[in-house]
């Protein structure tokens, strides 16, 4: 293994875990990290919640399951490069999304629209929660006592207000400093995931066409080259051979551009990570590429008419879940009930944010269909 780099966050530096525990022997810290998210309950239901297609629309498209194993592989490749720890880059990856509501990005609106009264819902702090919280899967302490840097990088947004709330953990969104390089690239290496996945599932599902996305330069360019090295490829291949060029440009450009940031600011220290600005970055030219295939997407597919029914669905269903539920706690199951007499409404949140998808539909049916449905 290629020994890690001074400004790589180590098992040497780190500023370990909440209760205190032997050092694991055979795996590293970080590796520990992210074998507890992967055996986490939160993780499992990853499975069954929407990306940007609902579960049951079709068995090929994305999940925020094999969304964050991608979004694990990207960053993973990166902070090989770039001599990070890739491992605790994989744990922040995979755990990045396992706050998040069922239905999407719709899901989380309709649930912070709900809980505007009682502090709000982010699912970034929900995901927090989760892992310091809400998985009770060890005798010793509640959640799963992460390290820091892997409870940091998970912690992407802040209000200044939670952030004032979090101690140690807030403290950089209110002074101004940045996480960890091995966050910083998981973050990114989200926005690559999705940006690329989303082509891909957008056009299987024929909601944009190829014609359409020409128009952003990214994908023209890959889509040019490939057709003319490969004249009369079938479709699907053309597709997935631009993506997968769309990816690898991003990721070289990311890796190049990075690199020339740190070594121009001199890095020496985690510390210095932390008080410089953000390193991990692409340069201009691929970065406006990237923000016109963001666009792109939000205009074209995000907000996509058969797109825009289902969020619509989305958050029916979740509003008036949290409606009933405020109305009569009794109606909650019984392992949320304690919590309930507290703060009903966060132990609301924490009940609707933990479901999947299919879960909430049916919570939805049994509660309000008039016609008899199995409990
Ligand atoms: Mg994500």
């Amino acid at each position: 293994m290629t020994e890690l780099a001074p400004y790589a966050v180590s098992e040497h530096n780190t500023r370990g875990r909440a209760v205190h525990e032997e050092a694991p022997s055979g795996r590293s810290e970080f590796q520990r990290d992210r074998d507890r998210i992967i055996h986490s309950g939160a993780f499992r239901r990853l499975e069954y919640k929407t990306q940007v297609f609902v579960n049951h629309e079709g068995d090929l498209f994305r999940t925020r399951l094999t969304h964050s194993i991608e979004v694990a592989q990207i960053a993973r490749s990166i902070a090989r490069r770039l001599r990070l720890n890739e491992d605790l880059a994989e744990a922040i990856s995979l755990a990045h999304d396992l706050g998040h509501t069922p239905f999407g990005h719709a899901g989380q609106e309709a649930l912070n629209a709900c809980m505007k009264p009682y502090g709000g819902f982010e699912h970034n702090l929900q995901s927090l929660r989760v892992v310091d919280k809400l998985e009770e899967r060890y005798a010793a302490f509640d959640g799963l006592n992460l390290s820091f840097e892997t409870r940091e990088g998970i912690l992407k947004h802040c209000s200044a207000d939670n952030a004032a709330k979090l101690g140690e953990l807030g403290e950089r969104f209110l002074r101004n400093r940045r996480p960890s390089l091995e966050a910083q690239i998981a973050n990114l290496a989200d926005e690559i995931a999705y940006n690329n996945h989303d082509v891909d599932d957008g056009l299987r599902s024929g909601l944009i066409t190829l014609e359409q996305l020409v128009t952003v330069p990214l994908v023209a360019t890959h889509l040019h080259e490939v057709r003319q090295a490969y004249p009369g490829l079938q479709e699907r291949r053309v597709v997935h051979e631009t993506v997968r060029r769309m990816i690898n440009t991003l990721v070289s450009d990311l890796i190049k551009h990075s690199e020339r940031n740190i070594s121009a600011r001199g890095m020496a220290t985690v510390e210095d990570v932390r008080s410089a600005p953000a390193m991990i970055a692409y340069s201009a030219e691929v970065d406006e590429q990237q923000h016109e295939l963001k666009n792109f997407l939000r205009i074209h597919l995000y907000r996509h008419y058969r797109v825009l029914r289902m969020s619509a669905k989305a958050q029916r269903i979740i509003s008036d879940l949290f409606g009933i539920f405020m109305a009569d706690s009794h109606l909650l199951p019984p392992q949320f009930q304690g919590f309930a007499e507290h703060d009903r409404a966060r132990a609301v949140a924490d009940y609707i944010a933990g479901m999947t998808d299919r879960y909430a539909i049916r919570e939805h049916r049994r509660i309000f269909a008039v016609e008899e449905v199995p409990i």
